[in-house]
């Protein structure tokens, strides 16, 4: 028995070896008659390939069309195949264990996705190489939905992330890739597996604290600003402002949260380089926290920008009661013009920056442009959006941070309270420029240890560019 397993593995490979050259010379075997098998099915045929497909019950299938492959039983599938994508549920593959003399010494591509997210194995694909240990299994496909496969990879993503501990097997399963139009991923060896079935159930990890940062700040400004705008002047004049709730309150929501968010894409970066100072070296670690908010920076700026242009599209909305104002030569109040002027300005400058920061954050943007014009974008001038962020409010503010009457329960305005963390963190900045601490901090960058005492000069080219030196964590 042993004897004839390994002339079949080594039939199986030699059919392999030969589809490095030519995949057409495969025949392809689909296990199952799902959604998945169907679409897969149809594009391997319309490829060019040679495609059989098992079914536990092949008389309920009548092929009508040129473009459907024919469907035998599982066994004749799996004996006339070189390559076997199983495309059943992996709580039933122990139904296809009677398949094991015909798959033996073949590539087996297991296109399973698991039902939660999970931390440890064994992976779907490593139950199935259990199961055939005379086959070799690949992992992949599992990303890649029925529609996909159906609508052609002009549409969806077009990458297939692909695992197996056989080379020649993952070899063959890549070629096929690239056939269909999709661009294979080498994962490594099966225990990457794992994390290849975890893919399709995340459900937007990175996205997770910048969007509760969001809804909590937003949720906290928004009472704010009610007590202030509507609760205040109820209690104290019995006047109802209630009205104000839906459209008003929101728009001085948004810019609120908008500005903080954008602050918190700037600090850990200027928290990291007192952090290093401090330390007097890089090379010990960032707590994880900081790790953790070092890697949301693109998200916390991503909600900051959603945040703006609602603002903006709020704002288009509100009647300008002060320019209908300034229009009427009566109230004219050169002051008021020029405030609104000024703020209305500043403010779509804001939005500008911060919509190029945003278009810049997309991979295939991101990827046209070199790492120093990456950093110059996103650091220099999402500084600048911050600053133009930071004077929109102040502007806003006016003198009225002075004035008693904006204190209504001894609270100050939400302007006031904004302010803090940009300003902080625009300070901060300004602090890592003075040339001594600059100086160090490159020194830093560049290896110098406070401990070691190495004693080194930077080249004066260093010196230049300085803006994106440290700015760089
Ligand atoms: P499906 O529509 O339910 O098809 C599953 C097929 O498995 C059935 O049609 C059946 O075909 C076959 N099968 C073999 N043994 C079976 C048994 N003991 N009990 C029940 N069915 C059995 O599922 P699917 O959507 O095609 O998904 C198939 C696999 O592809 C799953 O592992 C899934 O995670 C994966 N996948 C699916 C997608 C997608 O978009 N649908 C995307 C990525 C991955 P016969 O009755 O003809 O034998």
């Amino acid at each position: 028995m042993s004897r004839a397993l390994i002339r079949e593995r080594a039939r199986g490979l030699r059919h392999l070896e030969a589809s490095a050259y030519e995949p057409s010379a495969l025949v392809i075997g689909i296990l199952g008659t799902g959604d998945f098998s169907r679409s897969l099915a149809r594009r391997l045929v319309a490829c060019g390939c040679r495609v059989v497909v098992g079914s536990r019950t092949p008389s309920r299938f009548y092929c009508n069309s040129m473009l459907l492959p024919p469907v035998a039983s599982q066994m004749e599938a799996a004996n006339q195949a070189d390559l076997v994508f199983v495309a059943v549920y992996p709580e039933h593959y122990s139904t296809l264990v009677h398949l094991k003399p015909a798959l033996a010494g073949k590539a087996l591509v297991d296109v399973s996705n698991g039902l939660q997210i999970k931390q440890e194995g064994p992976s779907n694909a490593q139950q199935l190489a259990d199961l055939f240990p005379e086959s070799s299994v690949v992992k992949g496909f599992n990303t890649t939905s029925a529609w996909t496969l159906q609508a052609g990879p002009r549409d969806g993503s077009r990458q297939v992330l692909l695992c197996s501990d056989d080379q020649m097997a993952k070899s063959s399963v890549m070629q096929l890739c690239r056939r269909m139009g999709f661009i294979p991923v080498d994962m490594g060896l099966l225990s990457s597996s794992l994390e290849i079935e975890n893919l399709p159930l995340y459900l937007f990890p990175s996205w997770r604290t910048p969007i509760i940062c969001t809804l909590a700040l937003f949720i906290f400004f928004y009472l704010y600003n009610s007590v202030h705008e509507v609760l205040h002047p109820y209690i104290t004049g019995g006047k109802n402002k209630l009205y104000k709730l839906p459209i008003e309150i929101v728009n001085v929501t948004f810019p609120s949260v908008a500005l903080v968010m954008l602050a918190l894409v700037y600090l850990p970066g200027v928290i990291a380089a007192f952090l290093q100072l401090w330390r007097g070296t890089k090379y010990t670690r960032f707590p994880d926290w900081l790790d953790h908010w070092l890697t949301r920076r693109k998200q916390f700026g991503l909600c900051s920008f959603l945040c703006a242009a609602l603002h903006a599209v709020y704002s288009l909305c509100l009647p300008m009661r002060k320019s209908v104002k300034a229009g009427n030569a009566d109230s004219w109040v050169e002051a008021d013009v020029w405030r609104m002027e000024l703020y209305l300005s500043v403010g779509i400058m804001a939005l500008g920056l911060l919509s190029l920061l945003a278009v810049t954050s997309l991979p295939s943007v991101a990827n046209t442009v070199n790492w120093r014009e990456f950093t110059f974008i996103q650091s220099t001038l999402g500084y600048c959006a911050l600053f133009m962020g930071t004077l929109h409010t102040l502007i806003f503010g006016w003198d009225r941070a002075f004035l008693a009457a904006q204190y209504h329960f001894g609270l100050p305005p939400t302007f006031l309270l904004v302010l803090i963390l940009p300003l902080t963190v625009l300070l901060s900045r300004l602090a890592l420029f003075l040339p001594c601490v600059n100086h160090r901090l490159r020194q830093i960058r560049r290896g110098w240890e406070k401990s070691r005492h190495i004693r080194f000069t930077l080249s004066s080219e260093d010196c230049f560019n300085g803006l994106e030196n440290v700015s760089n964590v």
